[in-house]
């Protein structure tokens, strides 16, 4: 079809015939005469046609697919739309054609209209036609292409992994294909391409990178998807900062081509204890002032018992002025109720007055010395409002950055704000007091003597992308030695015979010359969305799964035939046999 983009017409066309073809976005009748603003890719154009000339024109109805071919005229004076590109022209409709006629839409095609997000991924292919869901299509696209032009120009090369493998723990749950070739037996699909990359540098390869689908089988909490897009690169004879401005190089190129800014380089960097000490998580948002304050030195003598107790327990004391945010008894006690929630033993709070003495209910127990103290510690003005969590360290700080976050809307909201942050601990404590990887098991530590002697602390080599508070990603300097990799399994819990069956393809792949090597991969899906201004990454995927990983679309997961499971071995247990004979349908949608 010679067709014209409906968005790309300018004055300078006028007298030319052209063919538009496209959706009908709106059409208004108007003396007699017809308006139609037919809908592409690239924009909209506003048609003018004789119903009486075609009679087609009386039929159309939103969203009907038509080709009009016509001459470009500049509108009559005064009628032109300064809002649109083709404001100053319009179609005059020599021939119309329905292409293709349209139901009643479920939906309006319009951005300003707050649809149900049920009804939206329901429909997702009419969502998509709304002018901000292309934008983020396109936006995507243009992303991806970004990061291929920019690596290929420094010689990566694009490799892709299987996506049927043994598992790859990143910490989730792995979800999991039957063989029917070989009934009983599973294979997991990737949670990321991580050993393969790793293998990809022992095969000499050096420079990797792949936008690599990922699966983690994750009880969906906040904005998560069962699957999701990485750029996962792997680059050999690296160290950290290799990684780091390999990395920068791309998120400066992706945001150079989605919002036309110039990212300063290198990102500050600031390392996890900083991080945590200064803004209470490892992903801060610096584009929020408030500081977290160590006021543990104020309270040494104190004669607060909650202080006491606190300091006395090998806790410490802690605190943030949040400024003079509005600060009512019912606040106060709501965000005191959260940082009970959030593990707290409780929270104080004080306002300073404008003749400079503390209004807090802790005000009496505090002497002279100790109020001038805390107002000195943030340099506090009258109206500040300033929280004070006295607790285990990281508790405190997390319990104070998380009210950070909840109070303070940051400044200059737009901009972006690229951070690393660095030198995170190798291991983490669960509950029960067991020692989990707080990367991947295959992250190096800083420091080999630490990992023996204190793993509960030990440092590794792992590093985090943080934009806006959000984080983009993480990677890490890699174990290459088999060895090491072995004692990293067995503080983990993972018996020699347990590693040898699970991972002894990969420790057996170390063994032939390893070089030293170091990654990273972070979120398409979110990078996308901060981006482009978006608040959930089920903006910037094209069919994503609702929170509760349903497709409401194609109603998937779904029930299969009995013939298809006792080909794969399978047998459905009770619990599911009777959800699959109850209520729910099978093919239809379960989701809540
Ligand atoms: N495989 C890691 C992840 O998916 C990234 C990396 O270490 O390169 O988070």
């Amino acid at each position: 079809m010679n067709r014209t983009p409906a968005g790309s017409i300018r004055p300078a066309q006028i007298g030319e015939t052209v063919t538009v073809s496209g959706w009908v976005q709106r059409r208004r009748d108007h003396g007699g005469i017809a308006f139609v603003d037919i809908r592409d890719a690239s924009g909209l154009v506003q048609v003018v046609a004789d119903p009486e000339a075609h009679e087609e024109v009386a039929d159309l109805k939103m969203e009907y697919c038509i080709s009009v071919t016509g001459v470009v005229r500049a509108r009559p004076e005064g009628t032109e739309n300064p809002d649109l590109p083709t404001g100053e022209i319009e179609i005059g409709a020599d021939d119309l054609v329905v292409l293709s006629p349209a139901d009643t839409l479920p939906f309006m095609i319009d951005d300003r209209v707050d649809i149900d997000e049920r009804a939206r991924l329901r429909h997702r292919y009419l969502d998509l036609r709304r002018p901000r869901m292309g934008a983020n299509l396109r936006a995507r696209s243009r992303a991806t292409a970004a990061i291929r032009r920019t690596l290929d120009a420094q010689g990566f090369l694009e490799v892709e992994t299987p996506t049927l493998i043994n598992s790859t723990p990143e910490g989730a749950r792995d979800m999991l294909v039957p063989s029917r070739l070989r009934e009983g037996e599973f294979y997991a699909l990737p949670q990321s391409p991580q050993l393969f990359k790793q293998l990809l540098m022992v095969a000499g390869v050096e420079r990797y990178f792949q936008i690599a689908r990922c699966y983690r089988d994750e009880d969906f909490r906040a904005d998560r998807q069962l699957e999701f897009t990485q750029l996962d690169l792997e680059g050999s004879f690296w160290g950290r900062d290799d990684v780091l401005d390999a990395i920068e190089g791309v998120l400066v190129a992706v945001a150079r081509e989605l919002r036309d800014v110039d990212i300063p380089r290198p990102f500050p960097r600031l390392t996890w204890q900083e991080s945590m000490d200064r803004f209470g998580t490892d992903k801060p948002d610096l584009r929020i002032g408030a500081e977290i304050v160590d006021l543990s030195g104020l309270f040494v003598e104190s004669g607060f018992g909650v202080f006491k107790t606190a300091l006395s327990g090998g806790g410490t004391i802690r605190g943030i002025d949040v400024g003079p945010v509005e600060w009512s008894r019912a606040r106060a006690d709501a965000f005191t109720e959260r940082a009970k929630e959030l593990g707290a033993k409780g929270l104080v709070w004080m306002v300073v007055e404008e003749d400079g003495s503390l209004r807090s209910p802790v005000a009496k127990f505090l002497d002279e010395g100790e109020i001038s103290g805390i107002k000195k510690a943030f340099a506090a003005g009258p109206g500040d409002v300033i929280l004070i969590a006295a607790d285990r360290w990281k508790l405190a700080v997390e319990v104070l950055g998380t009210l950070r976050n909840d109070l303070l809307r940051p400044t200059g909201h737009d901009e972006l704000s690229f951070l690393w942050v660095i030198d995170f601990p190798l291991f983490e404590e669960e509950e029960d007091g067991s020692i989990t990887f707080s990367h991947h098991p295959f992250t190096a530590p800083a420091s080999l003597d630490e990992m023996r002697d204190n793993p509960k602390t030990a440092l590794s080599r792992a590093y985090d992308a943080v934009l806006n508070g959000v984080e983009l990603g993480s990677g890490s300097v890699r174990i290459h030695d088999p060895a090491v990799q072995r004692q990293v399994f067995e503080i983990l819990g993972i018996d020699a015979e347990t590693a040898e069956r699970r991972f002894g393809w990969f420790l057996e792949a170390l063994r032939y010359g390893a070089p030293p090597h170091a990654g990273f991969a972070f979120g398409i899906d979110r990078l996308v969305m901060v981006l482009q201004r978006e608040t959930s990454i089920r903006e910037v995927i094209p069919f994503p799964k609702t929170q509760s990983g349903v497709d409401p679309m194609t109603g998937a997961p779904t029930w299969v035939d009995d013939a298809q499971l006792d080909e794969l071995g399978i047998a459905l247990n009770e619990t599911a046999l009777a959800r699959r004979d109850g209520d729910e349908e099978p093919g239809q949608p379960t989701d809540d």
